[in-house]
């Protein structure tokens, strides 16, 4: 029996739809073979109206995905449409999550591409999260250059192909802990599951460098460097590793469902806090 969940649904080419109903065929590509792109921000719906958050960057993101995989370039106007009517047709208000997916379509027919979304409430786990998360350094199994000119790899984009990213959570969830930081086989910090890495150093913001390390090009991170500059501080792309996280300022998980998550501890070794820096970094993040 399935529970009822209060999530819209909006199906490209069909407006919105039932929560229940079938939206892609059983040989769906993007089913069958992850052969798809996704993308996802925080939808923030109250008394005044609904907020998209950072709406376009995520649609030139998904775009960039989707181009990465050789699919042809979406009609931006008619995604603007669906999340628009999806977001209006919302029977919830809080905070939610929009997902915006994209999949080759069907492998034994010649479909267009498949394009939905769901709009669904954020869950009270992951707001709790925000105060902060312990983290286990999980290897990602490749080396911090791996994905340097091997574009078949899809280094930053982001994927259907996220069984990796789901089985790691359930490794921290068994080892006790809350999340995951990636570290690469030549011992440097990437990214987590779902986020992306933000430390601080006195008055310098420091977050993994994107490209060769096939690591996605996070909003939240773009964000919060942006405030940081405007509010003076320096940012840089570098290579850490996970035992300077000991040694910063503060350490953040970011990402646009989460926001800035301060990384308590880090296999067991509490790492160091500063309320009022992670309160300064959450508000860059526009949390
Ligand atoms: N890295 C990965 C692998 C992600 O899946 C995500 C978000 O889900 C992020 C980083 C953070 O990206 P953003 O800040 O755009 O949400």
């Amino acid at each position: 029996m399935t529970q009822q969940v209060q999530q819209v649904v909006g199906f490209l080419g069909r407006g919105v739809i039932g929560p229940d109903a079938l939206v892609v065929g059983a040989d769906d590509l993007g089913l069958t073979r992850g052969d798809g792109v996704f993308d996802a921000t925080r939808v923030v719906i109250d008394g005044s109206g609904h907020r998209v958050e950072h709406l376009e960057a995520h649609l030139a993101r998904f775009a960039r995905s989707i181009g990465l995989l050789e699919g042809p370039a979406p009609d931006l106007d008619v995604w603007r449409h669906l999340i628009g009517e999806a977001v209006a047709a919302c029977p919830f208000t809080g905070e939610a999550t929009l997902k915006i997916i994209w999949t080759r379509g069907r492998e034994s027919v010649h479909t267009d591409p498949v394009g939905l979304l769901t709009i669904t409430p954020m869950t009270a786990p992951a707001i709790a999260q925000r105060a902060g998360v312990r983290v286990t350094a999980l290897t990602r199994g490749v080396a911090s250059d791996a994905y340097a000119d091997a574009p078949w790899l899809l280094g930053g984009a982001k994927t259907l192909s996220y069984a990796v990213n789901v089985a790691v959570k359930r490794e921290a969830a068994r080892r006790g802990v809350d999340d995951v930081l990636f570290v690469s086989t030549d011992g440097y910090c990437l990214e987590g599951p779902t986020s992306a890495l933000v430390v601080a150093f006195g008055d310098r913001l420091i977050t993994t460098p994107r490209g060769a390390t096939g690591i996605l090009a996070s909003i939240t991170q773009e964000v919060i460097f942006h405030a940081a500059t405007v509010a003076g501080w320096r940012t840089a792309s570098e290579l850490l590793r996970p035992e300077q996280l000991a040694e910063a300022d503060g350490s953040w998980l970011v990402s646009s469902v989460r926001g800035a998550a301060p990384i308590l501890e880090l296999d067991g070794r509490p790492l160091p806090q500063n309320a009022e820096l992670t309160a300064r970094v959450v508000a860059w993040s526009g949390f």
